[in-house]
């Protein structure tokens, strides 16, 4: 499908293809036109399938055309869960209406100096993008009004949720007007997102594109065991080495856990900087930036902080400390592998975080392939058990099957052969090994070792 059959106004069409995009993808084919003709959305499709665009351009072209209510309040509202998701959004927001006359976009972030923003809104306004907390507190000051808006926006509902914005959605959105559009973005519509979504728009279309056969194809998924803290962070030390290491994410468990890696990294003579959410918005940015323009090789980030960076040059995402959260694995491998690129994911496990995998895998219903670098074998052994004769993932949702490590059986450190699988194992793309054309390969060149749970 070409661009100029979505029904988009010429001056977005012109926009869009002086981006170089030349075919819409697949959320948006469906989306655009339906968004177009005036339909409340609810729509899921994976990380960095273009959701963005999808929102952003039709809504846009209803911009082309007066407000026929008085006011100076935005006609576009986009709620964001992160302050770096809002500027992506806002930034969009100016690409594909940049052909249009005097758009005006402010972001209401939190960790912003308030006085900009205020400033920005005592003069009318196209396009808010916002946190919910933000913008909850310009409106109880009576900053903002809703008075002209025409579309709502909800951009990755779902970990909005999670962070706990439910009540300050509730309350922005009662103060807008009925006759509004919703477009409600989200990784599923399941559980209370779905009920959210429910209550939120009016004869909503459901628009759910289906995963291409592997979720992440592009990226390739692999697994370190370590035994101690100094084996971890020598591990990191081999992985950060790799030639094939373009740049990277190094995702922590805690803030003050990506202030002490980042530094412990620059000692070690690393490109390394720190970002998460204690730091000031002017901080985050120009490190941001750093990576962008390529200065800043190691972006050692939080996971609330790192959602949404989309930066070509990412090669790998490593996690130094692994997801607690299923879910936020997703998020974090897909800051790599963007816009149709390759990437390479590496999670460092230590022994008693087992189960963290064993959750990640049943969540993307792949298996991710253990490796060891040579010379850096980890000593410790899992407690053998008996064979295991299901998927690790199970097959229905509540799956809770006791810990089974075990399967061929880990034989001391040993390569075990490479067709010895476990039982009821059915393996996919991502563990095959790949040919050297396909996938370079690591400077330390890893030796694939069997699964041990
Ligand atoms: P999502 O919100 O679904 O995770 P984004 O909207 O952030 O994804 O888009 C991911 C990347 O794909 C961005 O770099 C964006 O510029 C790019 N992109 C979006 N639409 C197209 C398209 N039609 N053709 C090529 N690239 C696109
Ligand atoms: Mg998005």
């Amino acid at each position: 499908m070409n661009f100029s059959e979505l029904g988009l106004n010429p001056l977005i069409l012109k926009a869009v293809e002086t981006s170089g995009y030349t075919e819409p993808t697949a959320v948006q084919e469906q989306a655009v036109p339906a968004a177009l003709a005036g339909k409340d959305l609810l729509v899921s499709a994976q990380t960095g399938s273009g959701k963005t665009a999808a929102f952003m351009m039709p809504s846009l072209c209803r911009l082309v055309e007066p407000s026929t209510v008085k006011g100076s309040g935005p006609r576009i509202l986009v709620l964001t869960p992160t302050r770096e998701l809002a500027m992506q959004v806002e930034k969009a927001a100016a690409t594909y209406g940049r052909e249009m006359r005097k758009l005006r976009t402010v972001s209401l972030v939190g960790g912003a100096p308030y006085g900009p923003q205020l400033k920005q809104l005592s003069q009318p306004v196209d396009v808010v993008v916002a946190t919910p907390g933000r913008l909850m507190d310009h409106m109880e000051r009576g900053k903002i009004d809703f008075d002209r808006l025409e579309v709502l926006i909800l951009d990755e509902a779902d970990r909005m949720l999670d962070m706990g914005f439910v009540d300050d959605i509730k309350a922005i959105v009662a103060k807008t007007p009925a006759t509004r559009q919703t477009l409600l973005f989200s990784a599923t519509l399941d559980g209370v997102v779905g009920k959210l979504a429910r209550e939120l728009t009016r004869d909503a279309l459901r628009i759910e594109v289906a995963r291409k056969e592997d979720p992440e194809a592009q990226i390739e998924q692999k697994l370190h065991f370590f035994d101690d803290p100094s084996h971890k962070m020598r591990l990191l030390d081999a992985l950060a080495r790799d030639t094939n290491l373009n740049q990277a994410v190094v995702f922590t468990a805690t803030k003050a856990g990506a202030e002490e890696l980042s530094e412990e990294l620059r000692d070690r003579g690393f490109l390394a900087e720190a970002l998460h959410g204690d730091m000031p918005q002017h901080k985050r940015t120009r490190t941001l930036d750093r990576v962008r323009t390529g200065r800043t090789q190691f972006l050692i980030a939080t996971d609330v902080a790192a959602r949404g960076i989309d930066v070509a040059g990412i090669s790998h995402v490593i996690n130094f400390d692994p997801p607690r959260q299923a879910e936020d694995y997703v998020h974090r491998i897909g800051r790599t592998g963007r816009a149709g690129r390759s990437g390479i994911a590496v999670t460092l496990v230590g022994f008693k975080e087992r189960h963290l995998v064993r959750n990640i895998e049943r969540y993307t219903g792949q298996s991710i392939a253990v490796e060891i670098i040579p010379g850096l074998e980890p000593t410790s052994k899992p407690r053998p058990e008996g064979p295991r004769t299901s998927k690790p993932w199970g097959d229905k949702p509540g799956y809770k099957g006791k810990s089974s490590f075990g399967g061929g059986g880990w034989k001391g450190g040993e390569r075990a052969p490479s067709s010895a699988k476990p039982g009821g194992y059915k393996g996919n793309s991502e563990n095959k090994p790949r040919p050297a054309a396909a996938t370079a390969q690591p400077a330390h060149k890893p030796k694939r070792a069997e699964r041990f749970w």
